[in-house]
């Protein structure tokens, strides 16, 4: 209250300034708000703010308080808005959001070869790269998405549109063992993903990563190489892992196993690895992942829509595991909308378990946020509203027909907001969205090229 008090006393006399000790300085000051830090105590502060200087944190505490102790160089007014972490999305294939709903409601094996590889093969090039991730870092950004996982083909353009958007992302290049649109054999994806490494490592915003696709498409010397790579570099490892029954049952013919166990057999486990899926992990899987600390990401719309199973991820989360949220590529869900992910997940496991008490909404949200950082091995950084980590923050705007009365701020964030009422969005202490404009994309050309893509896609599958 004494703060308050000198707060006001200030507004009425500027010049008791003077008397008071000197302010520090800050770039950014977002002030006001209902601050959600997701730290190690789940803190919640109604007038909360939030400092920041260059690309971190440097106070998180009552609005007051900062206003006394910083002087900002902005300040953004948060009153009435949500301040938390920014969403962070575990597993994408951004530039896919060009195959939005180009096939849907098909058996898995038939969307795939009798539209998507064709669509990829006819249509997959560094400019549709550019494009599409340009379209899936608006469409982030716009939902409250910071920081994304990918793996996907021209990596080094995704990269390259990521760190231009101002977003942050943990990327890897699709390593296959048969042609892809720039690579002709797993060998030249791999030289392809060393100089990838070699040129991001380091960037403030991308993390690179090597990503062979799965264990039925990548064979036990593929997988090695990856592996050697990624550590001999220092880098996380992305693959799907256990997604369908069909992987299931491939694996146990070829390897009398099962993926998880057969990938730890090889050597290819540890905590910087990330599996995409993990929907028929078993109990013994379970035991493994937990023990090489590996990190898992949830896909539950891809899941659902491609009818590939519900993950065990009350398991998941009574092991310990870390756990992190993801849309999948927009093809399987379609659309990279972190908080519809929210819902489906809260939803999805009420419903399989039978019990509505099962994963509340404040363990999504902690999924969403600190979880995703910490299945990434990034939880030093962001996930959370602390001082010293990385500046990724959003303002969700609950003021509207649709978002009012709140009682909870997670149920609210869970199951009444959407994408749309995200406001704005820092990401390493960078505006790259205020009031709902973004501020480093072209949505407009963005626009146009989406359009001009869906007339080229449509006719190379005629
Ligand atoms: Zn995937």
């Amino acid at each position: 209250m004494k703060t308050k008090a000198t707060l006001i006393l200030l507004v009425l006399w500027p010049p008791l300034a003077a008397f008071l000790p000197a302010a520090e300085k800050v770039d950014l000051l977002v002030s006001g708000g209902i601050v959600l830090t997701m730290d190690a105590e789940r803190r919640v502060l109604e007038d909360g703010a939030v400092a920041v200087a260059g690309d971190r944190i440097v106070a998180v505490g009552p609005a007051a308080a900062l206003a006394l102790r910083y002087r900002a160089g902005r300040t953004i007014d948060a009153r009435g808005k949500i301040v938390m972490p920014g969403l962070i999305n575990t597993h994408n294939h951004a530039p896919m959001v060009l195959l939005r709903g180009v096939a849907d409601d098909l058996a898995l094996m038939d969307w795939l070869q009798k539209f998507i590889f064709p669509a990829e093969a006819r249509n997959v090039t560094r400019e549709f790269v550019q494009w599409g991730t340009a379209l899936a870092c608006a469409e982030m950004i716009r939902t409250g998405t910071t920081t994304y996982a990918d793996m996907y083909y021209f990596e080094d353009q995704v990269a390259e549109e990521t760190a231009r958007s101002g977003m942050r992302g943990v990327l890897g290049e699709t390593i296959l063992e048969f042609p892809v649109p720039d690579n002709q054999t797993w060998q030249e994806a791999l030289t392809y993903t060393e100089k990838f490494i070699r040129r991001w490592k380091g960037n403030p915003l991308v993390i690179p990563a090597v990503a062979p696709h799965a264990p039925y498409t990548n064979s036990e010397k593929s997988l090695k190489a990856c592996k050697s790579l990624a550590d001999r570099y220092g880098v996380p490892l992305i693959i799907h892992v256990s997604e369908t029954r069909d992987e299931v049952k491939k694996i146990l013919e070829k390897y009398g196993t099962t993926s998880t166990r057969w990938l730890d057999q090889i050597g290819i486990l540890g905590p910087s690895v990330l599996f995409a899926h993990g929907v028929w992990l078993t109990e013994e899987d379970l035991a493994i992942v937990k023990r090489r600390g590996v990190g898992l990401a949830h896909n539950p719309e891809s899941n659902m829509k491609l009818a590939s199973g519900t993950a065990p991820v009350i398991r998941i989360l009574a092991l310990g595991i870390p756990l992190g949220l993801g849309t999948d590529g927009a093809a399987s869900n379609n659309n990279l909308d972190m908080f519809e992910a929210m819902d489906f997940a809260a939803k999805l496991h009420k419903l399989v378990a039978m019990d509505p008490a099962v994963l509340p909404a404040a363990s999504v949200v902690e999924m969403a946020t600190i979880g995703g950082a910490r299945a990434l091995g990034m939880d030093k950084e962001i996930g959370s509203l602390e001082p010293g980590k990385r500046a990724d923050i959003i303002l969700v705007d609950p003021e509207s027909v649709g978002g009012q009365p709140m009682f909870n701020v997670y149920s609210q964030l869970v199951y009444v907001l959407k994408g749309a009422n995200v406001l704005t969005s820092i990401i390493n202490g960078k505006v790259v969205m205020r009031d709902r404009q973004l501020v480093t994309l072209d949505e407009r050309r963005i626009l146009q090229k989406a359009g001009e893509y869906q007339k080229r896609i449509a006719d190379s599958l005629k």
